[in-house]
């Protein structure tokens, strides 16, 4: 199985190591000629959103990557990447990719409690290993969107027909099952 990775920003080398492992090939996304190649999945990793989204829409990627994404090619969101995702963002003018009928707010935690580890069942798993930073959550769905976490009241997870977006960080941990989860819906 191919998985591209979108690499203009943040967190996707941890990404690539968990594919790796799970014995996934990886498609490194950098510039719009690498969309040619083929893949089975994508993933958008953590990072700053403000960041990738500029990157994505300079590069010319973002819009032939919607295309995908709308298409039903399998994402797998990490924390920045849920933000990309969102089709309202409520502290930010922006949007991205806008497939994710949700709405997101970024830094949510605050300044106090902005980065911080903790366990929880996600979907059919218990005792998923959460790694938060500087993350967003998840404050409104629409009726259709599938809600696979909640950490203290709010919501961290979600899944949305080919989309799965995380609050949190599941590549930093030694903890493939999230990943498994998502080469499912990349090979069903
Ligand atoms: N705070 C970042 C943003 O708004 C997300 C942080 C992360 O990806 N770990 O983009």
């Amino acid at each position: 199985m191919r998985i591209a990775v979108s690499c203009v920003q943040g967190a996707f080398a941890e990404h690539e190591k968990m594919l790796r492992n799970l014995g996934a090939e990886v498609v490194e996304l950098r510039k719009k000629e690498d969309l040619d190649q083929s893949f089975d999945g994508i993933i958008l990793p953590g990072g700053e959103s403000t960041v990738q989204g500029k990157l994505l829409q300079d590069l010319k990627m973002l819009e032939p990557l919607k295309e995908k994404i709308r298409k039903g090619l399998p994402v797998l969101a990490t924390c920045a990447g849920l933000i990309l995702l969102a089709e309202h963002i409520s502290n930010d003018d922006h949007v991205y990719f806008a497939t994710l009928p949700v709405t997101v707010r970024r830094n949510a935690y605050g300044r106090q409690a902005e980065s911080f580890y903790t366990e929880g069942s996600f979907g059919p798993y218990e005792k998923i290993p959460m790694e938060f930073i500087r993350a967003p959550y998840v404050e409104r769905v629409s009726d259709d969107v599938e809600v696979l976490s909640v950490t203290d009241g709010n919501i961290t997870g979600v899944r949305y027909k080919n989309q799965i977006a995380v609050s949190f960080h599941p590549e930093l941990c030694c903890d493939t099952r999230l990943h498994e989860m998502f080469l499912g819906l990349c090979s069903s």
